[in-house]
Order: structure tokens, then sequence, then C-alpha cells
């Protein structure tokens, strides 16, 4: 079996050509671990990257049984293997059988990102970083001194809920369908980030509206919005023109809630940056090369659903 491209160890490989990987032996691998995974849009943006850049290597979806993770990640050093993104619903399995976590990972007890190198494996996450440079970069918001809402408390939530803290919000008001799970979370932030005030309410709580109406940075992390006929997630009563939105759903682009926040003449951001800046940050690890983004942006922006 001819062996596979070095993995990069923050040294990219030689730009071969561009195109199609010739998948002869020499072509790195990359790719996505979850159940379902197959709707994934990762393949494709991480794809167009690769393709762009001239780096031969492949990332393909695999989706797996829960029965099977442990044994994946076994093989990854020797199927040559650079690296893997892992989502729903193994982000908090796999971090057991990993030799390190960066500290955002350990901190989540939830890895995105696996990097292989040296036949070992680390732990990553790139969502919290990837959600605070799309509301940096492009929403031109930074959330120190701000009071936010955070519609959610599951992977995503957590991820966001932590990096708004870090990032040096003074409120966080975790609301969440699930109050119980709400509240565990504002827990967990507690201990992590003692200097912004974490809240937990449940969105059929009477607090909740009038906890929304007072927050500067509205955030759902739900999947509302992504079906048609969801409710919205945050009463469009309560969103002013003075308020930012973020919808990290990016099925469609444009959400029931962003659409009602347009109306109100909020400033609003879809799920495109944090899918996208997320995916950057992964991408550097595993080649240590700069991602294309506007290439990867393009890529996402075609992909069907999304700007429907
Ligand atoms: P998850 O771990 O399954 O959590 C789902 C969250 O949404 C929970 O808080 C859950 O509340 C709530 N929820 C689900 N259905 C609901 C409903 N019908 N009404 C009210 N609340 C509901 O999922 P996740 O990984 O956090 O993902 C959440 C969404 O974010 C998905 O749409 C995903 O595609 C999107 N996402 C986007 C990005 C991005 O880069 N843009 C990254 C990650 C995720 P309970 O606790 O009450 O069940």
């Amino acid at each position: 079996m001819g062996h596979a491209a070095r993995p990069p160890g923050g040294v990219a490989p030689p730009p071969r050509r561009r195109g199609a990987p010739t998948a002869a032996g020499r072509t790195g691998l990359l790719g996505i671990i979850g159940r379902p995974v197959l709707g994934s849009l990762s393949p494709r943006m991480h794809n167009a990257a690769l393709a762009h850049l001239g780096i031969e290597a492949l990332y393909l979806p695999f989706e797996i049984r829960e029965a099977s993770v442990r044994d994946v990640l076994r093989a990854l050093p020797a199927l040559g293997f650079w690296g893997l993104n892992v989502t729903i619903p193994y982000k908090e399995l796999v971090p057991r059988w990993l030799d390190e976590l960066d500290e955002e990972a350990a901190a989540l007890g939830a890895v995105n990102t696996i990097v292989v190198r040296g036949g070992r494996l680390s732990g990553h996450n790139t969502d919290g970083r990837g959600f605070l440079t799309a509301l940096r970069a492009e929403g031109g918001v930074d959330l120190r001194g701000e009071a936010v809402l955070l519609v959610g408390a599951g992977g995503a939530a957590r991820a966001i809920a932590f990096a708004c803290a870090r990032g040096g919000a003074a409120r966080l008001v975790i609301a969440n369908r699930d109050r119980d799970r709400a509240e565990s979370l504002r827990r967990s932030l507690r201990r992590a980030a003692p200097g912004t005030e974490v809240l937990a309410v449940g969105t059929g709580e009477e607090a909740f509206a009038s906890l929304a109406g007072e927050s500067q940075i509205l955030v759902n992390a739900t999947p509302l919005g992504s079906r048609r006929g969801d409710p919205l997630p945050v009463p469009a009563g309560r969103i002013r023109s003075s308020q930012c939105v973020v919808d990290i759903v990016y099925r469609p682009l444009r959400t029931p809630l962003l659409a009602a926040a347009e109306a109100a003449g909020a400033r609003c951001l879809n799920g495109l940056g944090m899918l996208l800046y997320q995916g950057a940050l992964a991408f550097r690890l595993w080649t240590g090369r700069e991602a294309p983004l506007e290439v990867m942006r393009r890529a996402l922006l075609s992909a069907p659903g999304v700007r429907s």
C-alpha cells in the first residue's frame, strides 16, 4: 500500500496541482463523523479549500454508529488521516479516547476537531471561537461589557456560552425550553467565567420576554427556523433596532427570526459566519495553512437549501 501524504504537523504539504485528488495512495484524508452527517456542508467547504490551495487531500463524510466510534478513532493514524471533524451526537463522546485536549475542548468537555500527529490524537473545539470571530468580522460586534441572551442549551449553545463569557460579556442569559438544562449550563459557566453574570430562564417563563428586551445581543442556538412553520425563538415584539440578532441556523440563511429582526431595524447576522470560521480554524490546525475564506464561503453559499 502506498503511504498517505505526510500529516502536516503545522507544515503544509507541498502543493501538487489544482483539481481533484488522485486518491493514489498519497492523498491525505480528512472527514467528519456523526449521525446523521450526510447533509453536512463541511465536505463541500473543505474540499473547495483543499483544491484551491492545491493540497492533495480529500474530506469525506462518515455516518457511523456509536459502537464504532472508538475503533474509528484508533484506526486514524494507521490509515493516514490528518484529522476529523466531529458532529452530533459524538462531540461529547470522543474526548475520552483522545491523547490530549486543548483548553477549549477541555473546558467544554466536547470536541469538534481532531488532529492526528505523530500517531497521537488531539481534540480541539473551534465552535466558540468560530462564533466570536464571525461576530467580530462579519457583524462588527464586540461583546465585551454587553448583555447577551442565548436561546438554547445544547452543544452549540454551550460552546457559544463559554465563548461569550470568555469574550467578556457582562451578562449572559441562557434561555431554554428545558429550564433545568439552562440551569446546569449556568452552573458550569459560573465556575469557568466568574466575571460574567449568568442567569438561566425557561423560554416558557414570563421573565423570558423581558430579559430578551433588555439584552443587546440575541442569539438563537436552537434549530428553530430550520423547518417551515417553526415558532420564533424570541418574541418578535421584543426585538429593537438597537439590538444585534444572531441566528446560527444556516439552512436557510434568512430565517424567520432574522426577517423579524430586519423588520425591526436590528443588526442581523446569519449562521454562515460561524460555520465558516469554525471550519477555517480546523483547516489551519490540519494543514498549517490559512484557510481561503472566500472560496469556502462560495462553496457554502452554493449548497442546496442555504440561500432559499
Ligand atoms: P443540540 O445539542 O441538539 O441542542 C438543541 C437545542 O435546541 C436545545 O437547547 C433544545 O432544547 C433546543 N430545541 C430543539 N428543538 C426545539 C424546539 N422545537 N423548540 C425549542 N427549543 C428546541 O443541537 P446543537 O448542536 O446545539 O445545534 C442547534 C442548532 O444550531 C442546529 O440547527 C444546528 O444546525 C445549528 N448549528 C449551527 C452551527 C454553525 O456553525 N452555524 C454550529 C453548530 C450548530 P431542549 O434542551 O429543551 O431540548
